[in-house]
């Protein structure tokens, strides 16, 4: 799909082109890395992901005496918090935390239900004032979008106003879900890929995240 395309289809999405994630993403792939080097590549990645992530983030005037004048300066208007959906997210948190050190970190895990298929929070641990804060929310993997989903209502019933996802690989289906539920929240991506399997892993994908993470 172009680019054009794209955009137009889905509006939400800000896909973020660069030769060092696309070599980084395609060792991810390779089923032969190891979990070593995976941790390691998933690490980098979100640390050069939140650099964009972070545009849209408002600033807002200060100023500062430097060692020659007085000067007008732009700082980060809110407080950031991070949240990863457990447990794959985690695999991101030091790379987001190794551009943004002040970054407060919540925590949310969800598992499906069996019979109803759908998403339950099993784990919920958040900083205090999220509605002050600008909060990214952070899952390696947007397949099908029922976690996404379901991360993004809890945080905006804990208040969550400015909430932003980013995913190293999105599918189409999840993109979808997600903007239908949740247009206000600008997901960034390295990649957009095919198509869901049957079992929703993502093709061509990486696998489970989660797993060729921390070798289970
Ligand atoms: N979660 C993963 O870890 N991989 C997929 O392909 C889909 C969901």
């Amino acid at each position: 799909m172009d680019s054009k395309k794209i955009m137009n289809e889905f509006p939400t999405l800000n896909i973020i082109h660069h030769p060092l994630l696309e070599d980084k993403i395609a060792r991810m792939r390779d089923k032969s890395t190891p979990p070593d080097e995976f941790r390691r590549l998933l690490k980098e990645i979100a640390a050069l992901m939140t650099y964009e992530t972070c545009r849209h983030f408002e600033t807002t005037e200060r100023s500062v005496e430097s060692p020659l004048e007085k000067t007008s300066v732009q700082i980060l208007k809110r407080n950031i918090a991070v949240v990863p959906v457990l447990r794959a997210g985690l695999g991101m948190i030091d790379g987001v935390l190794s551009i943004i050190p002040e970054a407060r970190i919540g925590m949310l895990g969800l598992y499906r239900n069996e019979e109803t298929l759908q998403p339950v929070d099993y784990y919920l641990n958040l900083p205090q004032n999220l509605d002050k804060m600008d909060v990214i929310l952070v899952d390696p993997m947007l397949a099908t979008g029922g976690s996404a989903k379901a991360a993004a209502t809890t945080l905006k019933n804990y208040g969550v106003k400015r909430l932003t996802m980013m995913a190293l690989i999105v599918a189409p289906e999840g993109v979808r879900v997600m903007q239908e539920a949740h247009p206000d929240v600008a997901i960034y991506t390295a990649v957009m890929d095919r198509q869901l399997n049957e079992k929703g892993y993502i093709l061509p994908g990486l696998g489970d995240a989660g797993d060729r993470c921390f070798g289970t």
